[in-house]
């Protein structure tokens, strides 16, 4: 029997509940894992709220975690017992042990703590897909981006700042602006008592950004489109505040394009998965980016860890640990 935090329906945060699980052996191509530290995302508020539907429950929460193998399934020849190794997109996370396939995972750096790996694998593979896939950032772009002091805003700030780009990024506090800015955010505005729409055209001198990386959603939108230039590109991939409702495609008025990209799709393979946990391993070896766990809960107490991330009042990244 293992520890892990299940939901047996969807809702708030009290829906989370500590249960002890049976663990089936490792599956053909799976290996087990003994966790040391698992990453706490906003995608599972999502999934726990019933925003984002899972395929069945009861269901263990999380996509990301970090630790040793200590079994292997059938056919598994890239990973031995006692590897180090991480994950950051697959269900069922939140639990001091458990089965993934092994294509999903990549080896750990002696170098990266599980805590860095646990607080990092999904926020800075996202990161990495945003400024070197969706759209090719450089020391040319000038970019919106929401949510600048969270866990992929932190890394995003400092990511940014290594491909020289210009990042105006929005927070909710005096004191994640001061976070943002000590990370590598070039101007930061408040979005609970400024205007960004106004602030962001002060700033680029009317011109408006290249892009908008929009996290918030509902909130947020349509103002994010009236940041751009034309033809710019708005990159809507959250909803911490709730979807961004349908809208008319006249919307994207000045030639707008829009996309809604997600992480899974940029790592469908084993070969993508690997290639950008290896950029990210390599800016963090680099020192360009440092991972910040600013909250760390115990399993147990999950549905805190949640009541704080919902109520904005965490930064950087946060991890359980069991
Ligand atoms: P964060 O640490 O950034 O937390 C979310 C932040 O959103 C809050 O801290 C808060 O910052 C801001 N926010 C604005 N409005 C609200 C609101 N009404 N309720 C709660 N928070 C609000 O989370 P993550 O780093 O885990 O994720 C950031 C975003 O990126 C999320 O929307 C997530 O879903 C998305 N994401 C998308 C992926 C993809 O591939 N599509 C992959 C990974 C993450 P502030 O107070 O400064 O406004």
């Amino acid at each position: 029997m293992v520890h892990a935090i299940r939901i047996h329906a969807t809702g708030g945060p009290e829906v989370l509940r500590l249960d002890d699980i049976e663990l089936a052996p490792p599956g053909p191509g799976e290996v087990r894992i003994r966790q040391r530290a698992m990453g706490l995302n906003f995608i599972d508020t999502y999934q726990r709220s019933g925003l984002y539907k899972l395929a069945a429950l009861p269901a263990v929460l999380g996509m990301e975690g970090a630790g040793d193998v200590v079994a292997l399934g059938e056919g598994v020849v890239d990973f031995s017992v006692g590897d180090r190794v991480a994950y950051g997109t697959e269900l069922g996370g939140y639990a001091e042990e458990r089965n993934v396939r092994a294509d999903r995972i990549v080896p750990l750096p002696e170098a990266v703590s599980y805590e860095t790996a646990a607080a990092m694998m999904l926020q800075g593979m996202t990161v990495r897909y945003l400024f070197r896939e969706t759209f090719d950032v450089g020391p040319q772009t000038v970019m919106l981006f929401h949510a600048a002091a969270g866990g992929v805003g932190l890394i995003a700030c400092q990511w940014a700042k290594a491909l020289g780009a210009t990042m105006i990024g929005t927070v909710g506090s005096p004191e994640k602006a001061a976070l943002a800015q000590a990370h590598g955010c070039t101007h930061v505005i408040d979005y609970r008592t400024e205007n960004f729409v106004e602030r962001v055209r002060a700033i680029t001198n009317g011109r408006g950004c290249d892009v908008v990386y929009d996290s918030i959603g509902r909130d947020t939108f349509p103002q994010s489109l009236d940041c751009l230039k034309p033809k710019g590109l708005w990159v809507s991939f959250g909803n911490a505040s709730g979807p961004v409702p349908p809208f008319d495609l006249t919307q994207l008025k000045g030639s707008l394009f829009a996309t809604r990209p997600s992480l899974m799709a940029y790592t469908a393979t084993a070969l993508q998965l690997r290639a950008n946990a290896a950029d990210l391993f390599a800016h963090v070896a680099a020192g360009r980016i440092s991972i910040r766990v600013n909250q760390t809960y115990p399993l147990a107490e999950a549905e805190r860890a949640h009541r704080d991330m919902e109520g904005r009042k965490t930064t950087g990244s946060s991890i359980l640990v069991a």
